[in-house]
């Protein structure tokens, strides 16, 4: 799962693009729930945050990092779940 850091200047242009609805408002700027957040895997080939974001302000989380096989699994099971 990737992660939004304080540098994030609450654009707002990531959160309606996230796929799995994973970004949402924090108490000071935007975050990323990593149980939702797949890194795009199964939905498109780049992480669109990634893609969109202005100041470069989402890394992958430290605390939940995920292969490939991983990510898709997780998608696999949000998309069953939904
Ligand atoms: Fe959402 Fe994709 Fe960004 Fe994860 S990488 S928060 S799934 S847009
Ligand atoms: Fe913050 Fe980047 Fe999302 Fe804009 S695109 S709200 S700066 S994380």
């Amino acid at each position: 799962a990737l992660m939004i850091t304080d540098e994030c200047i609450n654009c707002d242009v990531c959160e309606p693009e996230c796929p799995n609805e994973a970004i949402s408002m924090g108490e000071e700027f935007y975050q990323i729930e990593h149980s939702k957040c797949t890194e795009c895997v199964g939905h498109f080939d780049e992480p669109q945050c990634v893609q969109l974001c202005p100041v470069a302000c989402i890394p992958v989380n430290p605390a939940h990092v995920e292969s490939r096989e991983m990510l898709m699994q997780k998608y696999l099971r949000l998309t069953a779940a939904a």
